[in-house]
């Protein structure tokens, strides 16, 4: 992975109106490294070591599916109002 991601650390270069800090406390900056060895936010494999191989990336990325994404555009009124009467 070479960080090209909508993280903290990507922001802090590429969108500096973005949020560069992590969810986690004390909100440091969200960093590639930091989110795959230390945030407390996310779940950790079975033997809860960094992922290494691309493979074990991908079930890391699997298993935390809110790290490494864009966050969801925000839902219009007719989706919510769908939403709410079970049509979506
Ligand atoms: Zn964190």
């Amino acid at each position: 992975m070479v960080g090209h991601a909508p993280i903290g650390e990507y922001h802090l270069h590429f969108c500096p109106e973005e949020p560069i800090a992590c969810w986690c406390p004390p909100q440091p900056l969200q960093t590639r490294d930091h989110i795959l060895q230390v945030c407390l936010r996310v779940q950790c494999t079975e033997d809860c070591e960094p992922p290494f191989s691309q493979i074990e990336v991908l079930g890391f990325c699997k298993l935390n599916d809110w790290v490494f994404a864009f966050p969801p555009p925000p839902m219009d009124g007719n989706l919510i109002e769908q939403a709410e009467w079970g049509h979506l």
